[in-house]
């Protein structure tokens, strides 16, 4: 049952703790990635103060609009992208992100293997998977996530997991269990799967990094 004297941010955190509950896991395990796109600082500033320090965005130009000054404001605030990436963008990527959830494809490892040679900054990330095997989605087929994570490691980029978003007005829970699996033949041990309609199921399959917008800022307009 919801409580309504609980903030959205604690809400969530509760439910994630249930839920980690369930599966045998710690609640601690899971990171809360508090998906801020579209929402200017002013509704990002009380998240914040209220003691998140994980944000996610999905556009370079718009992370590189509203954040600099925050994180120059407030300390440990840590900025992961969860959106498509154009190897133009790579290099401004690097320098503004502490983790990339959308490594999908050979030209953008070379695109962000260069980059980071560049920075001097290895910067961690998902590979995302087209778990759903959908036309118009981004992330890479499921056959080639082999490839992509050798290809990855030769270029110096670190690896830490997959992250998937699965086909939309479907049971999300198949798809987790398949990312998790993949996952596990892979050797990766991190998962980035979960938003705001289904991180209860996705940390139940062992998501260890769920991204959540509307759950917590509200519908985005
Ligand atoms: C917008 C977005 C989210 C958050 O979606 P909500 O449904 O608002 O929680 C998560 N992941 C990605 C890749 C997104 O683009």
């Amino acid at each position: 049952m919801d409580q309504p004297d609980l903030t959205p941010l604690q809400d969530v955190r509760a439910r994630i703790a249930r839920a980690a509950a369930i599966a045998g896991r710690k609640g601690d395990d899971v990171e809360l990635i508090a998906i801020s796109k579209t929402h200017a600082a002013e509704r990002i500033v009380p998240l914040i103060e209220e003691g998140q320090r994980v944000f996610g965005e999905n556009r370079v130009q718009e992370a590189q609009e509203k954040w600099p000054a925050l994180l120059e404001r407030y300390e440990g605030v840590k900025l992961h992208l969860v959106g498509q990436l154009q190897s133009n963008k790579a290099e401004d990527a690097v320098r503004l992100f502490d983790c990339i959830h959308s490594l999908d494809r050979p030209s953008l490892v070379s695109a962000l293997g260069k980059a980071m040679d560049k920075a001097g900054r290895r910067v961690p990330c998902f590979i995302q998977v087209n778990i759903g095997d959908e036309e118009q989605k981004g992330g890479c087929a499921i056959a080639e996530v082999p490839a992509l994570l050798a290809s990855a490691h030769d270029a110096g980029i670190p690896v830490t997991g997959l992250m998937c978003v699965p086909p939309l007005g479907i049971e999300a829970a198949p798809f987790f269990a398949l990312l998790a699996r993949i996952a596990a033949e892979s050797g990766l041990d991190q998962l980035s799967m979960g938003m705001s309609d289904d991180f209860e199921t996705a940390v139940m399959l062992g998501a260890t990094h769920v991204r959540v917008g509307s759950a917590l800022f509200g519908a985005r307009r």
